[in-house]
């Protein structure tokens, strides 16, 4: 079969591999549905000459995709019928820690610190869903309801996940205001959420196109920020002076970071996504004196990705809308140069 691996300087190149087969714990995966995210993107533009995002755990570039959905093909010899069969739909949980440690025997293979020199992130430093086939360990995949499309779940692998993994964290109700910071797909995932937990939403970015795409998905409020005026005061003014209860940060932005935090009412939680980056806190005022919980979320377990699945279906929301572009594999090079640059939102490739 042919991957897609990024070898650096925004190219993209097919590797020709053989088809997977399952090692006695594994399973192979018809693929169906391969998200694009933004970590495939510093992979795809890193210089040549600089190392990839994760080093790769197998010798040799890592077909790419870490949203991977499809249909269990091939079953190995010692995996149990209750955890993996042919025929079943599945999305994968891309993180393979140890198995043996607290954190990975719960679901949160990400946390693992056992294994050397780090845990496996399919699609990074392993084979991902960029590809016909993909071989994983059947205790990674995750069932797709039946009414849930593949391209649903591959945004529950990774955005979508973590959006719903954090609303759950901050115990979003449906009493709460919440201001969510940058709309990209885990920011308009977290709003149509928020929405569907029947949260009043503000929604915030600095690009239009992707506030209209918020309201479409629920939001009360979306707004740019404005050149002179702190976002935080404008959040104020939308509560009657009080702030939000809960804010959500997805962009990474250390502006965004503070205004999140001091958008957030007295008592309220705030809660950060966004990767990377710093932030500056001017601790008395905005965080001890106002009784304020701020907190991290990473991704999801196994268990939170079923969990979020559920919920789409039960509430039959259509997380496919954050989609803009669905693409072919043979179309990798033209989908990932319009990623690059900016044009549209999130694409996912369909097999
Ligand atoms: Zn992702
Ligand atoms: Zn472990």
């Amino acid at each position: 079969m042919r991957g897609v691996v990024f070898p650096g300087n925004r190219k993209i190149e097919y590797l020709e591999v053989p088809d997977p087969t399952p090692g006695p714990l594994d399973v192979v995966i018809e693929m169906k549905a391969s998200g694009m995210c933004g970590t495939d993107l510093q992979n795809y533009r890193r210089p040549l000459d600089q190392p990839a995002y994760m080093p790769s755990l197998i010798g040799r570039p890592p077909i790419a995709g870490h949203e991977p959905a499809g249909i269990v093909c091939a079953v190995g010899s010692a995996v149990p019928a209750q955890l993996a069969r042919v025929g079943q739909r599945v999305m994968v949980h891309h993180y393979q820690g140890c198995n043996a440690c607290a954190h990975c025997r719960t679901g949160w293979q990400q946390l693992c610190r056992n294994v050397q020199p780090m845990v496996r992130v399919y699609g990074n430093n392993d084979d991902g869903g960029h590809a016909p086939y993909l071989k994983v360990p059947a205790n990674t995949v995750v069932t797709l309801p039946d009414s849930l499309s593949f391209e649903a779940g591959a945004a529950i692998a990774c955005g979508t996940g973590t959006a719903y993994q954090a609303l759950r964290r901050m115990h979003l109700s449906a009493a709460d205001t919440i201001a969510i910071f940058g709309q990209g797909p885990v920011g308009l995932s977290a709003t149509q959420f928020a929405r569907a937990m029947n949260a009043r939403v503000i929604a915030i970015d600095t690009n239009e196109q992707r506030l209209e795409h918020a309201r479409r998905l629920g939001a009360d409020v979306a707004f740019a920020p404005s050149g002179d005026g702190d976002v935080a005061e404008a959040i104020l003014e939308l509560t009657g002076g009080q702030g939000v209860d809960k804010s959500l940060e997805t962009s990474g932005a250390a502006s965004a970071r503070s205004a999140a935090i001091r958008a957030a009412k007295t008592w309220g939680t705030c809660c950060f996504v966004g990767e990377g980056g710093e932030v500056r806190i001017n601790v008395s005022p905005e965080l001890l004196r106002r009784q304020m919980t701020v907190m991290g979320s990473w991704t999801f377990s196994t268990t939170g990705q079923a969990e979020c699945a559920a919920f789409v279906a039960a509430k039959g929301l259509d997380v496919g809308q954050l989609y803009t572009h669905r693409w072919t594999l043979d179309r990798a090079e033209e989908a990932y140069r319009l990623f690059d640059q900016g044009v549209g939102g999130k694409g996912v490739f369909l097999l």
